[in-house]
């Protein structure tokens, strides 16, 4: 995960100018030494080489830097550190003190910029009791929000990383199949609890990817191998969303294997799809597409430069609509398709456009800007009169405000009559932690182009 240090204050000073009366802080004032932390702390690790890192490592802040964990923001940046008691390794638990040495939270140590994730404000053990817990918590969150549904959708993301309260860990689940992915090393050291977590309280589940190698910090002293934590292959690799089927392949697929964030969005393309020309671009795994046959498109067209994603593609119309002569596929460069819609024939009346993010960290926000600009230009010039144009970003630098710009920008250079129709976020299962803005980071807006 990516982040920028300055735009979280700005972001930070702008929702809680000066202290604010009424919110609860966390404990304080309580004195704790490493003794009785130790105690309380059974901290089990499947890293025999970390046997000793019960004993508790202590971080102190700088005076005056304990303002955003006091306002609940898991991070604690180096920048921010006075003193660290110990010699913490990556991944450990470390208790992070404020300058006058009282109590602030409990978190895992980090080399980098954000030296330490939290994972609890409150004073209290970190253990596998501590962890069941917390996954039971998010699934309760699910299932609450009527996102769990064996014949329907038991497609959904379990955790969050910050929007759970479990920064560093993400978890989806396909069926019978969880796939985790760790982010801090934290994480990676308690795969096995948080699997065997996951296995004890989501009843439908019955395997556990790891697919980390990835995600992990690069220069972490660990060598992490994706492979089942719990269970095996399964035999099944189809789940379902929304009533739709999609085979999942965690294995070869990018990131855990499926977009769950777009479930919500694919199905409000399926209410304008009835007669329409589609033109499902960067399709991946073709959700669009097949949410697009479903709502009574006339043509879908997906497009992916990625030979892999129209196999997937193609794998998931068949299993859906079966030779069904409504759909294609083109394994091609975007720009180039869209270049090359010279007739009105050839062009379409919706336009989906759900690029890879274009920025992954700050320095390339400038070309990303330029990179939707570019594109939704383009739609807005080859799409049809009265056409539709659903456009997103899921780079996490690029705000809210920032992407209307770029797109604004498209739409008065192809000088079109753009309107927003609606403006589109991400689901209920990618929950932002309030106290935590950067956690929003799918952006959309949905446009009628006359
Ligand atoms: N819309 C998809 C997710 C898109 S992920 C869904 O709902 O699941 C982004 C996709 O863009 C990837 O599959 C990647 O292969 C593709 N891609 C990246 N660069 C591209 C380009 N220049 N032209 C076409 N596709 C591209």
């Amino acid at each position: 995960m990516v982040l920028n240090q300055y735009r979280f204050i700005n972001t930070i000073d702008w929702i809680f100018p000066n202290s604010k009366p009424g919110i609860v802080l966390p404990q304080k004032n309580v004195p704790i030494t490493i003794a009785d932390y130790a105690k309380n702390t059974e901290h089990k690790t499947q890293n025999t080489k970390h046997k000793t890192r019960n004993t508790m490592i202590i971080i102190q802040l700088k005076p005056k830097k304990e303002e955003s964990l006091l306002r609940f923001h898991p991070w604690v940046f180096s920048g921010a550190i006075q003193k660290i008691e110990g010699k913490p390794a990556e991944g450990d638990l470390v208790e992070v003190l404020d300058s006058h040495r009282n109590f602030l939270a409990i978190g895992h140590y980090q080399i980098g910029s954000i030296a330490v994730r939290i994972v609890s404000f409150e004073n209290k053990p970190v253990n596998d009791i501590f962890w069941n817990e917390k996954i039971k918590l998010a699934y309760a969150m699910r299932v609450s929000l009527g996102l769990v549904n064996p014949t329907v959708n038991n497609t959904f993301r379990l955790v969050h990383g910050e929007g759970d309260s479990l920064p560093g860990l993400i978890v989806d689940v396909y069926a019978e199949t969880a796939v985790m992915q760790a982010h801090s090393v934290g994480m990676h050291e308690i795969r096995q609890t948080l699997a065997q977590a996951i296995v004890k309280n989501v009843a439908q589940v019955k395997h556990v990817y790891y697919k980390s190698q990835t995600t992990l910090p690069f220069n972490a002293p660990i060598t992490p191998e994706d492979g089942y934590l719990i269970g095996n292959e399964t035999e099944s690799l189809a789940a379902k969303e929304n009533g739709l089927t999609f085979i999942m392949d965690w294995l070869k697929g990018q990131k855990t294997g499926f977009f769950v964030d777009q479930r919500e969005n694919r199905s409000l393309l399926e209410r304008y799809s009835r007669g329409k020309s589609v033109l499902n671009m960067f399709c991946y795994t073709g959700g669009f597409s097949v949410y697009a046959l479903r709502g009574g498109a006339e043509v879908v067209h997906s497009v992916d430069s990625s030979a892999k994603a129209i196999a997937l593609t193609d794998l998931n119309v068949e299993a859906n609509y079966p030779n069904d002569a409504r759909h294609k596929s083109f394994d091609e460069d975007a720009f180039k398709y869209l270049n090359n819609l010279n007739t009105l024939e050839q062009k379409y009346d919706l336009i989906i456009l759900d690029p890879p993010a274009f920025a992954k960290h700050r320095e390339a926000l400038r070309n990303a800007l330029k990179g939707y600009k570019r594109l939704n230009a383009k739609a807005f010039e080859q799409i049809k009169p009265g056409g539709i144009v659903f456009t997103f970003s899921c780079s996490q630098v690029v705000s809210k405000e920032q992407f209307r710009l770029a797109v604004f920008s498209a739409a008065a250079e192809s000088k079109r009559n753009v309107k927003i129709l609606h403006q589109l976020s991400q689901p209920a299962d990618h929950p932002i932690n309030i106290y935590h803005p950067e956690g929003e980071y799918l952006k959309g807006l949905v446009l009628w182009v006359e």
